[in-house]
């Protein structure tokens, strides 16, 4: 099993496989992994195994809290990983389904300040019907709004905010672009491929 993962400049951290989202086109529903690595975990992976994988954080521009799932659902480990790393020049991404304040039960994102450069929160649909048709989450409907207002709350705290979405058939990239405008976050479309998509990679 790899608890890390180079893809790029990058390298993917693969704190868990759970996620509170079933999404219809999550590659987890076909693969064991991507890129030639096993992303099944036969155990989530301490902080001290994740760090001693890292070895150097400079040997890479970007470091990416990813998983094969929602890697906020491990938050404690995130800001310990991610206090780790601000001793290093490098930059350091969450790639997140958005809904770790419904997970848990209160505001996380302040907890989160100076420890990120980015976020990227997947939404990858324009209203809470067609949410929960597409990515099947835990928190049925009540899941969209509280993407919204995570989005909202990571603004001011976190420096670079995307709202990412995937070019899947049932997605409507043009309303998904207009909430970001609202929002007045970065706005990023992410190819749909069976072979190889976890959209939020
Ligand atoms: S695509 Fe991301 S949010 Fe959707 S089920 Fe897979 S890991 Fe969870």
């Amino acid at each position: 099993m790899d608890i890390t993962y180079g893809l790029g400049d990058s390298l993917y951290l693969n704190l868990t496989n759970r996620c509170t989202n079933q999404c219809e086109f999550c590659v987890r529903q076909y693969k064991d992994g991507i890129a030639g690595y096993n992303l099944r975990l036969d155990k989530e992976p301490t902080v001290k195994e994740v760090i001693a994988e890292i070895e150097n954080p400079e040997d890479y521009e970007e470091i990416v809290f990813c998983g094969y799932g929602e890697p906020l659902i491990r938050l404690e480990a995130v800001i310990e990983i991610a206090d780790w790393l601000q001793k290093f020049d490098v930059a350091v991404r969450i790639n997140t389904n958005g809904q770790a304040n419904l997970i848990h039960q209160r505001n996380i994102v302040p907890e989160l300040k100076g420890l990120i450069d980015t976020i990227s929160i997947s939404l990858n649909a324009k209203n809470a019907k067609k949410y929960k048709q597409l990515c099947n989450p835990e928190f049925g409907l009540d899941t969209f709004p509280a993407i919204l207002d995570f989005i909202e709350e990571c603004k001011g705290i976190i420096p670079n905010v995307v709202l990412s979405v995937v070019k899947y058939p049932t997605t409507s990239i043009y309303e998904c672009r207009k909430i970001a405008e609202n929002l007045g976050v970065e706005f990023k479309v992410r190819q749909y491929s069976q072979s190889d998509t976890k959209e939020d990679n």
